[in-house]
């Protein structure tokens, strides 16, 4: 099933994807979550329900309603870095004993087509193309046997980079998490509709140009893994979502480095996942602010 998180006629809710239709589910059913988290906090209740809504539930076509990011606020956006083989060869590094663990904050969130902005104060914004899960079961000190069963769904994630500021600060947080920079989408395929998630080819393209291609069975560490070893540390939650990695080919691995301009379309696809396509533009004048 593809969970979506859509906006129409000034209301944001969830719906089921159906080719190129969305099922209105919460439209059928008033007391129905809108909000995807709401939605997975009830459990097997709300999958219940949502089956039933989908019974009746109006059909909508795609084009008419506007994708928001799957997740629109996750309370934790946690990522890891150097997890593909072929990217650890590529650039000469050891293979990690532990994962490179970090967060992007949840106000990057981005949607799946919505533009991505090059930053004002840096022209060093790169790509990652990567698959994201999200989860679904309140879960913490998970064994590495049982952790697939707490993922809600998949989906397919840029987790993109101001490169010069990974250079200027000893963390990547803020580097990681620019206003924009954390589109995902374009739904949620539920985790019931991946039987593996170490069998699936992640591309991401630049203007066409494939710049990415290769396969989550290149992952040192397996989205079992991450998720074991980060509930060591912290609850996982309903909602949040843990991106795994990039394969090679990201911009900063070129020669010259290749970052993107305005005018560039990015667009991340995996195989039964699903695209995400974001225009880069110049960050905007209107984004310079003080609320009163
Ligand atoms: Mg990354």
């Amino acid at each position: 099933m593809k969970l979506a998180t859509f906006t129409e006629g000034g209301r944001t809710r969830i719906g089921v994807i159906e080719d190129a239709r969305i099922a209105d589910v919460s439209a059928v059913d008033p007391m129905f979550p809108t909000d995807m988290t709401a939605f997975l906090k009830l459990g097997a209740v709300g999958r219940k329900a949502l089956d039933k809504a989908l019974a009746t539930a109006p059909r909508r076509p795609l084009s008419e309603v506007r994708l928001e990011a799957p997740v629109p606020r996750p309370g934790k956006f946690l990522a890891v870095g150097l997890n593909y083989a072929d990217h650890i060869k590529e650039i000469g590094a050891k293979t990690p004993t532990f994962p490179s663990t970090f967060a992007k904050m949840s106000s990057c969130i981005n949607g799946p087509y919505d533009p991505v902005h090059r930053p004002r104060v840096s022209d060093s914004l790169d790509y990652e193309g990567e698959l994201g899960l999200v989860i679904g079961r309140r879960c913490r000190h998970v064994p590495k046997q049982r952790a697939l069963e707490v993922v809600a769904g998949y989906v397919v994630v840029n987790d993109l980079t101001v490169r010069e500021w990974v250079t200027l600060t000893p963390q990547v947080v803020i580097p990681k998490s620019f206003d924009t920079h954390g589109p995902f989408g374009p739904w949620m395929t539920t985790a019931d509709a991946v039987p593996d998630p170490q069998t699936l080819a992640v591309r991401t393209m630049v203007n066409g140009e494939v710049r990415q291609n290769s396969s989550t069975a290149e992952m040192t560490f397996t989205c079992a893994d991450l998720i074991a070893l980060l509930s060591q540390a912290v609850t996982l939650e309903p909602g949040d979502v843990i991106t795994t990695g990039t394969p090679p080919g990201v911009g900063e691995g070129f020669t010259p480095k290749r970052y993107l301009q305005p005018g560039d379309v990015v667009r991340v696809e995996i195989d039964g996942l699903g695209h995400i396509e974001n225009r880069v533009i110049a960050e905007p004048n209107g984004t310079a602010f003080i609320d009163a």
